[in-house]
């Protein structure tokens, strides 16, 4: 399905399986595979760390010439998969929710990917209930109301323009009296000031962890924003400790290559891959699906 979805993604494999295949591969050709990999959002230093590999096993020494799609796929998933644990965390301890706080600049697909969050647990027979503290966004609270509806999951608000960690913590406060199996809270993400975001996650997280601990915190990232997308995405990350990373509209984009920048840059494992706008179309991150949809 991952393969189905990943726009473009043909053009980056065929383009480098074609170089590899050279009979020559002079310098040229490993500049235009730099390039390649440059242009889908690797990044600079993994792109050259994977040319030197690359060079090293389709160098022929005497026996046969190695098979460039072998040796790519093995290497891009090595790239892909530095051993990262990409299991999620919704459960709780000992019949308490687990809480999943999910993060990110407005736009991203945050309420979006909370919606389908939640169509996946129930998939799993899981009980789950959202709440919806993306106060700031008028349309925010509507929005997961209408996923909640969708997906036959609870939402729990508060009034327009309140105050997110009041949210937070009501729906929680539920989720626990409920003993429901996962809280998933909606944040808002509005790209202030570092520090009026670090006080509001900040206060959002610690009204949750007043009755206990948060198990997940899914940072947001737009796969199409590249580059700047992940700056802004770092900010998140130095004001709250997040555990993972949805990537969204992968479907949109033919840069795949932004999986090993966020991942190297951030830290953390990319656990979700958003592949559309409908409730199925978000998938644990498989790193075999995905390096073979990048050579497809
Ligand atoms: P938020 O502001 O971060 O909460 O973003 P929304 O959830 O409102 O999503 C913004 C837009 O992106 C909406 O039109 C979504 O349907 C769309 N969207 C979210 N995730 C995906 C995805 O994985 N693929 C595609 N193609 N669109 C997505």
């Amino acid at each position: 399905r991952l393969r189905q979805r990943l726009a473009g993604s043909g053009t980056l494999g065929r383009g480098l399986l074609g170089l590899l295949s050279r009979d020559r591969l002079d310098e040229d050709t490993w500049e235009a595979i730099e390039d390649l990999l440059i242009g889908a959002d690797i990044g600079v230093e993994p792109t050259q760390q994977l040319v030197e590999k690359l060079r090293t096993r389709m160098r022929v020494e005497g026996g046969d010439t190695p098979d460039a799609r072998e040796v790519l796929r093995e290497e891009l998933v090595a790239l892909v998969d530095p051993g990262l644990d990409r299991s999620l965390h919704i459960s709780g301890t000992e019949g308490v929710p687990g809480v999943v706080l999910v993060v990110g600049v407005n736009g991203t697909g945050k309420t979006t990917t909370v919606g389908k969050l939640a169509r996946i647990l129930v998939a799993e027979n899981r009980t789950a209930l959202l709440g919806a503290a993306d106060t700031f966004r008028a349309a925010a609270t509507e929005q997961l109301a209408t996923w909640g509806e969708r997906v036959g999951v609870e939402v729990v608000r508060g009034p327009e323009g309140g105050d997110p960690a009041s949210v937070a913590f009501e729906a929680v406060k539920q989720g626990i009296d409920q003993g429901v199996d996962t809280v998933v809270v909606d944040t808002a993400g509005r790209l202030q000031n570092k520090q009026g975001l670090m006080d509001e996650l900040g206060k959002v997280k610690r009204v949750i962890e007043k009755q206990t601990p948060v198990t997940e915190v899914l940072l947001v990232l737009d796969a199409t924003t590249g580059q700047n997308g992940l700056i802004q995405a770092k900010v998140f990350s130095e004001v709250v400790d997040v555990t993972g990373i949805a990537l969204t509209k992968l479907d949109g984009s033919a840069k795949g290559g932004i999986v090993v920048a966020v991942q190297r840059q951030l830290g953390v494992p990319v656990k979700l891959v958003g592949l559309g706008e409908g409730p199925d179309d978000l998938a644990p991150f498989d790193v075999g699906a995905f390096v073979d949809a990048l050579l497809s």
